[in-house]
C-alpha cells in the first residue's frame, strides 16, 4: 500500500472511535468517491485547528480575543457558570435557560493526571473574580457528577466560600457518573431551574 494512502488511514485514527477498519474505510471513502468533499473537509480541518483559538475571559473556542458570549452586551455579567469543555456550552445553550457568562475549565482536577488548579485555568478565573467582584454575584457550578467533577465543585467552592459570591450547584436532575454532554435539553433545563446553593464547608 502507499506509504501516503497509509499515513492518512493513521490521521483518522486520532478520532475517538475510529479503529484501523474505519480509517480505511474513510480513506478509500474519500478517494474513490469523495474527492472534492474530502478536499473541503482538509481544509476545514486546516482552518480551525489553525484560527479557533481560546478566548481570553473564559476560555470557551473562538477565532477572536473574546467569544461570541462574551461579547455580547445581552448576557447578564453577574452570572459566570463554570463548565468542564465548550460542548457543555452548546448543550446549556440548546437549552436557552440560561443568559450569563461561562467560564471554560478545559477538564477538571485530576492530580493523578497532572492536572491541578493552574492546569484548568482556575488562576485566571479567579483573578478575573477579583476584578469582577463588584459585578459576578452567582458562580454556577456545572462540572460533571463524576467522582472529579464533584471533587473539582468542591474545590472551587471552597476557594470562593469567604467571598460574598452566591455558589450554587446544579440540581440532582444530573444522573450521578453523568455527562451534560449526554444529557438532554429538558434535563439540563431543569437542574439549571432548581439549582442548589453550595453552604460554606463545615469544618
Ligand atoms: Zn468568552
Amino acid at each position: 500500500m502507499s506509504d501516503i494512502i497509509q499515513k492518512l488511514i493513521q490521521g483518522f485514527q486520532v478520532l475517538p472511535g475510529v479503529g484501523p477498519k474505519t480509517a480505511q474505510r474513510f480513506t478509500y471513502h474519500l478517494l474513490e468517491r469523495k474527492k472534492d468533499s474530502g478536499l473541503n473537509l482538509a481544509h476545514q480541518i486546516d482552518n480551525t485547528l489553525n484560527l479557533i483559538k481560546h478566548c481570553q475571559s473564559c476560555r470557551n473556542f473562538t477565532e477572536h480575543d473574546q467569544c461570541d458570549i462574551c461579547q455580547n452586551p445581552k448576557r447578564q455579567p453577574h452570572q459566570i457558570c463554570i463548565v468542564e469543555s465548550p460542548q457543555d456550552i452548546m448543550s446549556i445553550e440548546q437549552t436557552g435557560c440560561y443568559k450569563g457568562h461561562y467560564f471554560v475549565l478545559m477538564g477538571r482536577l485530576s492530580p493523578l493526571d497532572g492536572l491541578g488548579p493552574k492546569e484548568i485555568g482556575l488562576d485566571i478565573l479567579f483573578s478575573r473574580l477579583l476584578h469582577e467582584q463588584t459585578i459576578v454575584s452567582e458562580i454556577i457550578i456545572a462540572t460533571n457528577s463524576t467522582v472529579e467533577g464533584e471533587a473539582t465543585a468542591f474545590y472551587i467552592s471552597e476557594q470562593l466560600a469567604s467571598t460574598s459570591i452566591q455558589i450554587t450547584r446544579l440540581a440532582s436532575g444530573i444522573p450521578r457518573g453523568g455527562e451534560i454532554e449526554y444529557m438532554d435539553p429538558h434535563t439540563i433545563a431543569h437542574s439549571f431551574q432548581s439549582r442548589q446553593e453550595i453552604t460554606s464547608i463545615e469544618q
